[in-house]
C-alpha cells in the first residue's frame, strides 16, 4: 500500500487542509491527518514510525494516568531485557505457537553468526518468569507485580496501520503472581477497569467491555479480559486492550512454585508445592491511533481536551493593512494578558501572534490539529471586554467575558470532553445490533454494525462465521486497503443484553449446538 512510502504532497503540507473526507476515503483522510497534524512521520522501515511530540505528549498522559493507577495497586515498575533466548521463548507451547509468526530474530552480532539466535520480545513473559521463578521462594514473596514500559516487536504481516498496528509498538506490560485464583482474577478485572478509563476519561473513547472467545484469547492465557473499540466511519471492532489471567501455565513451565502455608506437616516433613497465578496485561500505542478514528472529522484532528498539548489556542484577530503598529501591538498586548490569566488558571494555552499569517489561516490550522478550544480576540471583543470562543468539536461559537476567562474555560473544557464522550457512545451504542437469526447477520455487519448474537462459544463454528460472513461480501470493502474479511468474535461482553433462553439455537445455522451467550461478532481492525 501506498502508506508504506509515506507518500505525501510537499507543497499541501503546510498549505492546505486535509484534501478528502473521511467518508470518501477513511485511509487516505487517516494518512492525511495524522501528517498533517504533525503527529507521526513515516520511515524508511515499514510498519516503524516516528511518534512525534505532538502524538507522544498523548502518550505521556496516558502514562501518568496509569502508571498513577498500578502503583496505588502495589505494582512496582521494572526493565527487563529487549532480547529473548530461543529455549526460554519456547518453554510456553502455546505462546510459542501464537507468536511465532511474528517474532524478529537477531542472528547476527557485527560479523559473527550467533550460535544461539536470539528473539526479540513480541512480549516479555518468557523474559521476565525465569526471574520469577528465582525470586518467588515463600508465599510471603506473594503477591510480585512488577510493570514495564517499553518497546516491543511483532512483525505483523496484515498491512501496518500507523498506531492501529506496527511492527514496533510502545506499551506497558504488567506482569503480576498471586497465590490464589481469585485473587488473580480481581486484579485482572481491577486493570481492565483502569484501561477503560484511559479509553473513556481520556480519550473519550467508549469501550465494551468482555471476555475474549477461546479462540481469540491471549497465547498461553487461561482467560483473556478485553476492552474492544469502534470505529464507527467503518463499523469495525478494534481490540482496544487487553488484561489476561495466565493461570498457572507459566508457573508449571518455569516452575514458578511455594509451598503450601496452609498444609500442617509434622516436623522435617516438606509441605506441597503450589503454582503461583500469574496475570500479565498490555496496554499501547494503538489508543492514540483509535481516538484520531474516532473522533477527526473533514477538517483534521479533534483532540479531548484532557489530552490536547494545546488546549485553548488565542487568535488575535481584526488586524489589517489599516490597523497602526501601535493598535498592533496593544491588541497583541491585550490577549498575550489573557494567555496569562489562562495560564495561570491551569489551561494549556498558545497565543498565536505570528505576522504575515491571515486570521483564518491561524483557524484552520489550529483546527487541523484539532485544539478544542479558539479563542478570538480583536479590537471589537476588547472594547467588549470579551472573547469570542468557538468549539473544535461542534463549531459552537459563544462569547466569553474577559472577567469569566479563568473559571469559564475550564468549564468549558470540560463540557467538551463529556460531550465528546457522549456522542461517541450514542453512536457506538447505536452499532451494536441484536441479531437473532443468521438471514440477517451479514446485511447488518455491512451497515457498519458489530453484532450481538447468540452464540454457541465453539471455536470451530465462529471460525466458519468468519469465512461465511466474508464470501457474501466480496468487492464491498469499505476500507480498499484492508483484506476482505468475515466478521471475527470480538468479545463476549460482560453486560449481556438478555439472558439467553432455554433451547436458544446457535445463530450460526450449520451448527447444531444451544446458544451459550451472546458474542459481539464484527469486522475488526
Ligand atoms: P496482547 O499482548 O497480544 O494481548 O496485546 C496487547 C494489546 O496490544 C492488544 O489488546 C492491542 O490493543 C495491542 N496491539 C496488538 N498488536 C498491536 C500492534 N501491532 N500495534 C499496536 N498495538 C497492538
Amino acid at each position: 500500500g501506498k502508506q508504506g512510502q509515506g507518500k505525501k504532497k510537499e507543497d499541501d503540507q503546510d498549505t492546505k487542509g486535509i484534501t478528502v473526507t473521511k467518508a470518501e476515503d477513511l485511509s487516505e483522510w487517516y494518512q492525511q491527518v495524522i501528517l498533517k497534524a504533525e503527529m507521526l512521520e513515516f520511515t524508511d522501515v515499514p510498519g516503524c514510525y516516528i511518534y512525534l511530540p505532538r502524538s507522544y505528549m498523548i502518550w505521556e498522559e496516558i502514562r501518568d494516568f496509569f502508571d498513577a493507577k498500578i502503583k496505588a495497586m502495589g505494582v512496582e515498575n521494572s526493565y527487563f531485557p529487549l532480547f529473548i533466548t530461543e529455549a526460554n521463548l519456547q518453554r510456553e507451547k502455546d505462546h510459542v505457537e501464537g507468536f511465532a509468526a511474528e517474532v524478529a530474530w537477531v542472528t547476527e552480532g557485527g560479523r559473527n553468526k550467533l550460535e544461539k539466535k536470539l528473539a526479540v520480545r513480541p512480549t516479555s513473559e518468557t523474559a521476565m518468569y525465569s526471574y520469577y521463578s528465582k525470586k518467588i521462594r515463600s508465599h510471603r514473596d506473594l503477591p510480585l507485580k512488577l510493570n514495564q514500559w517499553n518497546n516491543v516487536v511483532r512483525w505483523e504481516f496484515k498491512h501496518a496501520v500507523p498506531f492501529l498496528r506496527s511492527r514496533e509498538f510502545l506499551w506497558q506490560e504488567g506482569h503480576t503472581a498471586h497465590m490464589t485464583e481469585a485473587e488473580a482474577g480481581k486484579e485482572v478485572l481491577e486493570i481492565l477497569d483502569h484501561y477503560a478509563a484511559i479509553y473513556e476519561e481520556l480519550l473519550a473513547v467508549p469501550v465494551v467491555k468482555g471476555k475474549k472467545t477461546v479462540n481469540e484469547q491471549f497465547p498461553g492465557a487461561h482467560y483473556t479480559t478485553t476492552i474492544e473499540g469502534f470505529i464507527p466511519a467503518v463499523g469495525r471492532g478494534i481490540q482496544a486492550a487487553t488484561s489476561h489471567c495466565l493461570g498457572q501455565h507459566f508457573a508449571k513451565m518455569f516452575d514458578i512454585t511455594v509451598e503450601d502455608p496452609n498444609q500442617q506437616v509434622k516436623d522435617g516433613e516438606k509441605r506441597d508445592k503450589l503454582h503461583v497465578w500469574q496475570n500479565s496485561w498490555g496496554f499501547t500505542t494503538r489508543s492514540i491511533g483509535v481516538m484520531i478514528l474516532v473522533h477527526g472529522d473533514d477538517k483534521g484532528l479533534v483532540v479531548p481536551p484532557r489530552v490536547s498539548n494545546v488546549q485553548a489556542v488565542l487568535i488575535p484577530v481584526g488586524i489589517n493593512n489599516k490597523t497602526t503598529p501601535e493598535d498592533k501591538e496593544h491588541i497583541n498586548n491585550e490577549v498575550d494578558k489573557l494567555r496569562k490569566t489562562l495560564k495561570g488558571a491551569g489551561v494549556r494555552t498558545e497565543l498565536d501572534d505570528r505576522d504575515g499569517y491571515s486570521a483564518g489561516y491561524k483557524f484552520n490550522e489550529w483546527e487541523m490539529k484539532g485544539v478544542p478550544l479558539r479563542l478570538e480576540c480583536g479590537p471589537k471583543d476588547l472594547a467588549k471586554e470579551s472573547v469570542l470562543a468557538v468549539r473544535r468539536d461542534t463549531g459552537e461559537k459563544f462569547t466569553i467575558a474577559i472577567a469569566d476567562l479563568a473559571t469559564e474555560v475550564p468549564k468549558r473544557l470540560e463540557t467538551i470532553q463529556k460531550e465528546m464522550l457522549q456522542r461517541a457512545s450514542d453512536i457506538y451504542a447505536s452499532h451494536r445490533k441484536i441479531v437473532r437469526e443468521w438471514k440477517d447477520f451479514v446485511p447488518t455487519l455491512n451497515e457498519k454494525n458489530v453484532l450481538l448474537v447468540p452464540h454457541c462459544a465453539g471455536g470451530e463454528c465462529e471460525d466458519e462465521i468468519k469465512k461465511d460472513s466474508a464470501a457474501t461480501v466480496e468487492g464491498q470493502e469499505v476500507d480498499a486497503r484492508a483484506p476482505s474479511m468475515g466478521a471475527k468474535s470480538l468479545c463476549i461482553p460482560a453486560e449481556q443484553p438478555e439472558e439467553i433462553k432455554e433451547g436458544t439455537k446457535c445463530i450460526n445455522p450449520k451448527c447444531s449446538q444451544n446458544a451459550k451467550e451472546w458474542v459481539m461478532f464484527g469486522r475488526s481492525y
